[in-house]
C-alpha cells in the first residue's frame, strides 16, 4: 500500500488515548512509508496523526474544501495541500488517491465519511479495505449495529465480514495485507452468502 486516507474527529474527544493512538498510528505509517491522505486540518485528532507523520519524516497530503479553510484551520506544514470546491469533491479525491482507509474516533462527519467508503465497497465502486480502529471500545456500539444489520437480514454476511476492526495500527495494516474483496452488491434474495 502506498497511501491511506484517515477519517477522524476534528475534535480531541474526552480521552487522552484517543490523541495517542492516533499519534502511533501517523508512526506507523511514515515507518512503513505509507503516504497520509487526510481532510487537511490542523485540529483534533486530524491535526494530531498528520503532525505524528510529518514527524517522523513521512508524506501527508491535505484535501480540504476551501470554505473550511479557516474554520477546520488549514495545516500549514503539510507535504501538499490540495484545496478543493465541495465535500464531495474532497471526498471524491481522497477516495481516488488512497488504497484503504482507517478510521479513528470521531463524530458525525467521520461517520459520513466511513459510511459512504463502506457502501461505495458494497457497490463494488472500489474494492479498497475499511477499518475501524476501536480505541477504548469507541466503535463498540457500531459493531453492534454491524450485527443487528447482518442479523435482521439488512446486511449480507459477505458485506459484514467487509467491517474490518482492530485495535492498533498493526493489527488494521495486516488485515489489510490480507483482505480480499467480496463480489459486487446484487439485490437479488437468493445471495445471502
Ligand atoms: P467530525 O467527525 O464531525 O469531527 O468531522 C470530521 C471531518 O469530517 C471534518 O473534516 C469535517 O469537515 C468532515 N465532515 C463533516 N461533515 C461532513 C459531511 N457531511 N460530509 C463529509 N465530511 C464531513
Amino acid at each position: 500500500m502506498k497511501s491511506i486516507a484517515i477519517f477522524c474527529g476534528s475534535n480531541d474527544g474526552a480521552l487522552s488515548a484517543y490523541r495517542e493512538h492516533a499519534i502511533a498510528l501517523g508512526h506507523e505509517l511514515a515507518n512503513r512509508g505509507i503516504t497520509l491522505i487526510y481532510g487537511g486540518a490542523s485540529v483534533g485528532l486530524m491535526g494530531a496523526v498528520a503532525d505524528a507523520v510529518l514527524e517522523k519524516g513521512g508524506n501527508v497530503i491535505g484535501i480540504l474544501p476551501h470554505f473550511l479553510q479557516t474554520r477546520e484551520i488549514a495545516h500549514k506544514h503539510l507535504t501538499e495541500l490540495i484545496v478543493v470546491d465541495s465535500m464531495h469533491e474532497r471526498k471524491a479525491k481522497m477516495a481516488e488517491m488512497s488504497d484503504g482507509f482507517i478510521v479513528l474516533p470521531g463524530g458525525p462527519g467521520t461517520m459520513e465519511e466511513y459510511f459512504e467508503i463502506f457502501t461505495w465497497a458494497q457497490l463494488g465502486l472500489h474494492e479498497k479495505p475499511c477499518g475501524l480502529m476501536n480505541i477504548e471500545h469507541y466503535y463498540d456500539p457500531l459493531v453492534a449495529l454491524f450485527d443487528q444489520m447482518a442479523n435482521q437480514r439488512f446486511m449480507q454476511q459477505k458485506y459484514r465480514e467487509m467491517v474490518i476492526v482492530d485495535t492498533t495500527p498493526e493489527g488494521i495494516l495486516d488485515q489489510f495485507a490480507h483482505y480480499k474483496h467480496p463480489s459486487v452488491k446484487t439485490y437479488l434474495t437468493e445471495d445471502r452468502t
